[in-house]
């Protein structure tokens, strides 16, 4: 592309403002009002009040309420906050806040700054502009935001501006859940109560509370914001749809994990600089696979909390960029021909000592639990395969799913092979037959190197079990993790309840291990077309799979339709994580969702081949054909100038084929606004209008490869993806 340059070296807007350094164990989490803040801040007997209502997720007296907001106030205000806000977590999949001054008139021209213990728990933000899939009709405006008191308040600033920012829910009038949090801290409640009943079936004493654990890999591409703004593709939808690829891509393998460029590492630096005053533990940096793709993992936390630090991390990639002159692009997709982006995100349960649940651990009776809460796991997936693929289904992600580069749309279980040996071990009754001694033996022998063989790492998988959690790789890297999260513990919470009843039928007359291990024996048998080691990007997998009759729903309007089944409002309804109405309400907001992210896209795509394709396609072809007639002119009918001909006749055969078929997408995006029904309108878009914008981009990626490079009017891939 002509006249544009990327920010150079010596021109970088960023400059290093420490005179000197600091540990950041000195400032880590200084702008979060923490349990050892509030220590510090409120009197004792309120500080153990909070807590206790905290740790026992009660409400708040109103006394105990003003004094909490009373040494909030006091906090932001020396941090520089002028205004709080309820921050949370609308059906948008970002987040939103409503700003309200602490500056209070209390007379003429005389204000005082004040935060009462009401306004600390409870906002009352307009709730008609979010979207609620059909959960509240436009003339109930009103939704309600309250304080979870289990994910700490924070300082967020915006250029000068600093607001005390108090993690809430959001739920509408009637008390239904109109965001992301809600369901996940149901799901949570759900999951912890599950497996403290298990447990204790399972012998365990003293176990009050189970918290489920995630770690989101967070995947991202970085480009210099001088060409990010010269595609209206990019910056409307966040993916480049169209754009040859470059030259080099990723064959070379010299990207990942790669020595990280300067400018890369100084954005990275900046970045987790603010992550650390926030308290979100971010740990792993790296260059991804693609060029100019990179990935932050943080410590995993309790789930609750890690939704939130993801939402923080990806709001903080995204604004430190632009301090860099950079833009941070969570699209799955966003540039065709490389990988895509993902959020790999590992889940486990621990109870709470700490124990993971899905660690094998050393003594028999640890091996006999890792076993129930694996196979309870695997039976999950199992069952409820649709809906964890609906749980990531997105416009973004139908890009990345099954793109050879992505777990592919069909949810399988990676075990490794000696886990699964173990289970086969179990299945064929070799340890049914043995005594109880016996069958602990076998566990203690063969388990404890499981933890150890992580070398043993099948990249293909949608769900693998990484040695003590299992890994969802499906999950989009724009997507808020909360639901999927919120299905996990959903249906993980089902499945140990269905186990606890299997193993308290079978005891009667025999003892618990035996029950146990029969009970597995015949769930393991149950369960075991899920279970995949192999290559999950081959075809014969897609024909064995189906042969097992796993579910492999290609796009999102199909795969969707997994979270209006009975099968999904039971259970949703039963561990009272979504009602029927709430679940419905999601199916609705999604399939929206997609609708408009295709027809933003298919729209920016048709916008630009006809203001900036085909403009410099006729440009081209004007000065081929002037070209032809003054050679012949200059040099007479005979001069050669077929190489100018076929040119012309290539370019001008690629512009009409480009006319045409964007001709027929905007006759196809009219016929689809007729249509009211949404299933319809989602399923037209994807097999009618999504082939002809393929077809649309072969023609114009050819284009591009032939015109003169200084007439193209977009950055081009290789420009945008090797950043200096
Ligand atoms: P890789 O890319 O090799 O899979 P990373 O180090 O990038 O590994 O990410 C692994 C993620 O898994 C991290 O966020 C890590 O904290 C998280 N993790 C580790 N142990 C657990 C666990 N028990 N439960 C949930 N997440 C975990
Ligand atoms: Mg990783």
């Amino acid at each position: 592309m002509k006249n544009l340059q990327p920010v150079i070296a010596s021109e970088r807007t960023y400059v290093c403002e420490k005179e000197k350094f600091v540990p950041v164990s000195e400032y880590y989490g200084e702008d979060t009002f923490s349990s050892k803040v509030m220590q510090e801040k409120l009197p004792k007997d309120t500080y153990k009040k909070l807590m206790q209502s905290i740790n026992d997720n009660k409400p708040l007296d109103p006394e105990t309420a003003n004094a909490a907001a009373h040494a909030m106030k006091e906090w932001a205000i020396e941090k520089g906050a002028t205004h709080f806000a309820h921050w949370f977590q609308p059906m948008t999949g970002i987040t939103a806040e409503k700003h309200d001054a602490f500056a209070d008139p209390i007379g003429v021209g005389e204000v005082m700054e004040k935060f009462t213990g009401k306004q600390l728990v409870q906002g009352e933000p307009d709730a008609s502009s979010f979207p609620s899939g059909g959960l509240r009709a436009t003339f109930e405006a009103r939704g309600y935001t309250a304080w979870d008191m289990s994910s700490p308040a924070f300082i967020k600033r915006t250029g000068i501006s600093t607001t005390l920012c108090i993690p809430s829910v959001f739920i509408s009038y009637n008390g239904e859940a109109l965001d992301k949090k809600t369901p996940l801290l149901r799901s949570i409640r759900a999951v912890s109560q599950s497996a403290v009943n298990m447990l204790k079936l399972l012998g365990a004493r003293n176990i009050r509370k189970v918290y489920s654990n995630l770690g989101p890999e967070q995947e991202y591409f970085l480009i210099d914001m001088n060409y990010f703004y010269k595609r209206q593709d990019l910056v409307l939808g966040g993916r480049a749809v169209v754009g040859a690829p470059p030259a080099k891509g990723q064959e070379l393998e010299d990207q990942y994990f790669g020595c990280i460029k300067e400018r890369v590492s100084s954005y990275m630096h900046d970045v987790e600089e603010e992550l650390f005053k926030l308290g979100v533990p971010a740990k792993t940096r790296h260059n991804e696979v693609a060029p100019s793709q990179f990935e932050l993992a943080p410590v995993y936390e309790e789930a609750n909390l890690a939704v939130d630090h993801n939402q923080l991390i990806m709001d903080t990639l995204k604004s430190v960029a632009k301090k860099h002159n950079l833009a941070a692009l969570f699209h799955e997709k966003p540039f065709a021909g490389i990988n895509g982006s993902g959020k790999h995100v590992n889940w486990s349960i621990s109870d709470n000592n700490g124990n993971n649940l899905l660690n094998p651990g050393k003594t028999p009776q640890d091996n006999i639990q890792f076993l129930v809460f694996l196979v309870a796991t695997v039976r999950a997936v199992y069952k409820h395969a649709d809906i964890l693929r609906a749980s990531v289904g997105s416009y973004g992600n139908d890009y990345r799913l099954g793109a050879n580069e992505a777990p592919p749309a069909i949810i399988s279980v990676f075990l490794g092979e000696q886990l699964t040996k173990i289970l086969e071990n179990i299945e064929k009754g070799q340890v049914s037959k043995a005594t109880n001694g016996e069958i602990i033996d076998l566990a203690v022998s063969s388990l404890p190197n499981v933890s150890k063989d992580d070398t043993d790492r099948n990249r293909t998988s949608p769900f693998a079990f990484t040695g003590n959690k299992f890994e969802f790789r499906a999950v989009g890297s724009s997507q808020s993790i909360s639901f999927p999260s919120a299905v996990m513990n959903t249906i993980v919470a089902e499945s140990l309840d269905y186990l606890a009843d299997r193993i308290r039928e079978k005891k009667h007359g025999k003892s618990t291990g035996h029950a146990i291990i029969e009970v597995l024996r015949e769930e393991i048998r149950e369960i075991k077309p899920i279970l995949f080691n192999g290559d999950n990007y081959s075809k014969d997998w897609e024909k064995e799979a189906a042969k097992r009759g796993l579910p492999n729903n290609k796009t999102t309007p199909v795969a969707l339709k997994a979270l209006i089944t009975e099968k999904a409002l039971d259970i949703f309804e039963k561990y009272q994580v979504l009602s029927r109405v709430e679940l419905s309400s999601r199916y609705n907001i999604y399939l929206e969702r997609y609708i408009k992210d295709f027809e933003i896209e298919a729209k920016c795509m048709s916008n630009i081949c006809q203001s900036q394709i085909i403009p410099a396609g006729t440009t081209y072809q004007k000065i081929l054909a002037n070209a032809i007639v003054s050679t012949k002119d200059a040099l007479g009918p005979n001069a050669d100038v077929s190489a100018q001909i076929e040119l012309l006749t290539r370019v001008l055969d690629l512009i009409n084929k480009i006319y045409t078929v964007n001709k027929r997408i905007q006759a196809g995006m009219k016929k689809t606004c007729g249509v009211h029904d949404e299933v319809k309108k989602a399923e037209m878009l994807a097999k009618e209008i999504k082939p002809e914008m393929d077809e649309l981009r072969g023609y114009v990626d050819t284009l591009e490869a032939l015109i003169d490079d200084e007439m193209w009017p977009l950055p081009k891939f290789w420009e945008m993806l090797f950043i200096s």
